[in-house]
């Protein structure tokens, strides 16, 4: 017999994780918009067993302005009633009553596998709930499949079945900018500093934390130190840190650090260590609840709204009617796959753990934690390996264009230190193109990239000048002087039209004849071949933190604001920081915008604020249309608001680029320069080696030839003729429009 879906039922259990209320936000309002009635179970399966105000319908405006708050605000709770047959059976008495047959769960393992034990059990429960005369059999039969959906609240990114969860990212930011705090002050009195982070069978947030801090080692529990006397060595490489200048030591210990022997390696222990044999100046940090805590990133909000509107879907399609599913990001998408095997899996490195098999905990973990943990062991030596002799010392130039983006920097610091460590040179240009044809360039050693990782801004300088045609004759005469071999780009536009223009010239000019390698950084993440760019991730932050602002401000008042970012003619920014920050609307170039929307939306925010609105945000990407300015818009809807509303604007100009770069962007800087580097030395070493432009695509690093650059985009509007994010279009209009009709009916 058919069954149609009854009502959708959300709830975040477990410990609480930032995203979770943009998750709950997001199911609510994609389901009310399908016409479902949705309930928000509160205080997670203790409100579950509880009933009665416990679980609450939920309208449309109930989850508003929850979007920016941290921890759940429909509450979490520990059950131990859950845990009993009895309480569970309780619980679907509570749901039944309702016509609750679809339940989605936004919380940790513990959650997920009492989740899926409840579905299990369900049939039974209902046939247990009939025979006690508790509900009638025709309700039990239209009911008799609980769909079950999982997302993964937790900030350890300690799940299979995702590559983020939903908080990770949030918690790294928390983490990140207290190492950045204690840097400072750690190196204004020579101290060393032992952090405690949180990840009690997952490295993800320390070995991240300390990729984008600098730190100076790490410890975590699938991989412990592997060789015997790792005090000596760890004390041996701080020691020779100071020697080369270091004011610092800074040692990040997830709290489930263990020895090859599985004993537990405390931070008492480890201060002692530094203490007896550095005879350092040693502190302890243990950071706590400071991780969970505040307002969500940009990608939290992101990620919470994109999987809360997945689960609905899933749930309305039927793709849950079978067995429960799980609901993750994998390779920049939206991936759904079962629930039980990803709870199995996430035990099993658990297990692995315990079991001290940390070779399979380590590939448990896949590829690029395994390359990252690869990569920040040679970032952290305090000096590089012995040059090889068998090798060929190659000679390396690495260079910015375009505006600034937050984790240039960053990535100047992993390709220099690696290249030296494999004994080559590297060479800084100094504010780009036009800086290497003055010959602005010096030679970067090992410490004069000490304390990039966090740096925002661009400490090379960069440029928007590409080299005109008469100045390649130039260019090749110092590049042959310089004896450069490889070009490592790290940029935004200018920097692929540089090096499209370096490589058509190559047969004419054949010092021009050499790698050039773009690593795409731009805030505007605006480049072919690459889904995001470094800097994009700060951007939409720095705009996370304006918008919330800008909305606190108006509290007192009905207004509307029009904030403009920037993207030039790609409306990423626009795109994402209006789902992120719950934007009515967003304008994109993309789209274009019309009079006739314009008054649409006018009419819109009119039967809003009559209903009872009192805030509304329009983001406007800087180049969405000529005519219809920021200025213009706000004057419209003012003016058109006859006195029901005001309208302010705000653009937020360059405060978007600057600042210092989010663990994200710090983290992808990392990975693609060392991927980056990589290749261009590959090149270097192969006969015929080619230019290319790499980046992130579905997850993997690919490189396109440099060919491929005026094939994959719109030279006129500088941006890729493929934007994997429009698809997300329909998602920030579901969820950012006014209350649909059927629910105000
Ligand atoms: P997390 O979801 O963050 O891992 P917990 O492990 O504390 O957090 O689980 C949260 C709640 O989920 C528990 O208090 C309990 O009610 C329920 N739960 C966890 N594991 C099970 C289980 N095996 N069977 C039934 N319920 C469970």
């Amino acid at each position: 017999m058919e069954h149609t879906v009854g009502s959708i039922a959300v709830m975040t259990s477990g410990g609480d994780a930032p995203g979770m209320n943009p998750a709950v936000r997001s199911v609510v309002r994609s389901s009310l918009d399908l016409g479902i009635e949705t309930y928000a179970i509160y205080e997670g399966y203790h409100g579950m067993v509880e009933g009665g105000d416990y679980i609450r319908s939920m309208s449309w405006e109930d989850v508003g302005g929850i979007l920016h708050q941290g921890g759940t605000v429909i509450g979490t709770a520990r059950s131990d009633e859950f845990r009993t047959r009895e309480g569970r059976r309780k619980a679907a008495l509570n749901l039944v009553l309702r016509e609750i047959d679809s339940l989605i769960v936004i919380g940790g393992d513990g959650s997920l596998t009492g989740a899926d034990l409840f579905r299990k059990e369900w049939p039974g429960l209902l046939d247990e709930l009939v025979e006690r005369g508790d509900i009638e059999p025709d309700r039990a039969e239209r009911r008799s499949n609980l769909r079950v959906v999982g997302l993964v609240g937790s900030i350890d990114n300690d799940m299979f079945g995702t590559d983020m969860t939903i908080g990770a990212d949030t918690a790294l930011h928390r983490i990140t900018e207290a190492i950045d705090s204690i840097t400072s002050t750690a190196a204004s009195h020579q101290r060393a500093f032992i952090i405690e982070v949180m990840g009690r069978n997952c490295g993800y947030l320390a070995l991240m934390a300390s990729i984008s801090s600098g730190a100076d080692w790490v410890l975590i529990p699938e991989s412990p130190p592997d060789i015997e006397n790792w005090e000596q060595r760890m004390c041996e490489v701080l020691n020779k840190g100071r020697e080369v200048g270091r004011r610092h030591s800074i040692v990040v210990v997830a709290e489930g650090a263990c020895d090859r022997d599985g004993n537990p390696i405390e931070t008492d222990y480890v201060k002692t260590v530094l203490k007896e044999r550095l005879g350092a100046d040693t502190r302890v940090t243990i950071l706590g609840h400071v991780q969970r805590g505040g307002a969500p990133s940009a990608y939290d909000r992101l990620l919470g709204s994109l999987l809360g509107h997945a689960a609905v879907q899933a749930i309305t399609k039927g793709e849950a009617d079978e067995e429960p599913q799980l609901l993750g990001i994998r390779q920049n998408r939206v991936q759904r796959s079962s629930l039980l095997e990803n709870v199995e899996a996430t035990h099993s490195v658990a297990d692995f753990i315990a079991e001290k098999n940390y070779e399979k905990a380590m590939e448990l973990r896949g590829g690029s934690f395994k390359d990252a943990f690869r990569t920040l062991r040679t970032l952290i030596r305090a000096k590089p390996h012995e040059p090889d002799p068998e090798r060929t010392r190659r000679r390396i130039a690495i260079l910015h264009a375009g505006p600034p983006a937050p984790g240039m920097n960053t990535a100047v610091r992993a390709a220099t230190r690696l290249a030296i460590d494999q004994g080559h040179e590297v060479l800084g240009v100094h504010n780009g193109f036009p800086g290497l044809l003055e010959g602005s360039v010096t030679e970067l050693g090992w410490m004069s990239v000490s304390g990039f990782a966090s740096r925002g801004g661009a400490e090379l300088g960069t440029n928007r000048n590409v080299p005109s045609r008469e100045q390649l004759p130039a260019l090749a005469e110092r590049i042959s002087e310089l004896g450069i071999e490889g070009l490592l780009m790290i940029g935004g536009w200018a920097g692929y039209e540089a090096a499209y223009r370096i490589h058509e010239e190559r047969h004419t000019l054949p010092a021009l004849d050499i790698p050039v390698i773009c690593v795409p950084a731009t805030i505007n993440n605006n480049l072919p071949g690459s889904e995001l760019a470094v800097g994009a991730d700060t951007a939409l932050n720095n705009i996370m933190d304006a918008v919330d602002k800008i909305k606190q401000s108006a509290v007192a008042s009905r207004r509307v604001f029009v904030v403009e970012v920037m993207g030039r003619h790609c409306g990423y920014l626009a795109l994402m920081s209006g789902i992120a920050g719950g934007a009515e609307r967003v304008y994109l170039h993309e789209e274009g915008i019309s009079l006739r929307e314009l008054q649409a939306d006018v009419q819109f925010l009119v039967d809003g604020f009559e209903s009872g609105k009192r805030l509304g945000l329009m983001i406007r990407n800087e180049a969405a249309n000529r005519f219809y300015t920021t200025d213009f818009m706000r004057s419209l809807f003012e003016e058109e608001s006859e006195g029901l509303f005001d309208a302010r604007q705000a653009i937020l100009g360059h405060l978007q680029n600057g600042g210092d770069p989010s663990p994200f962007d710090r983290i992808q800087a990392t990975r693609l320069a060392s991927r980056g580097l990589a290749y261009t030395l590959e090149q270097i070493e192969s006969e015929g080696g080619e230019s290319a432009f790499m980046g992130l695509v579905e997850g993997a690093i690919r490189f396109n030839p440099i060919e491929q650059f005026p094939k994959m985009i719109d030279g006129d509007l500088q941006r890729p003729l493929e934007q994997w994010w429009l698809q997300l279009r329909e998602i920030a209009r579901l969820l950012g429009q006014p209350a649909p009709r059927h629910e105000l009916e």
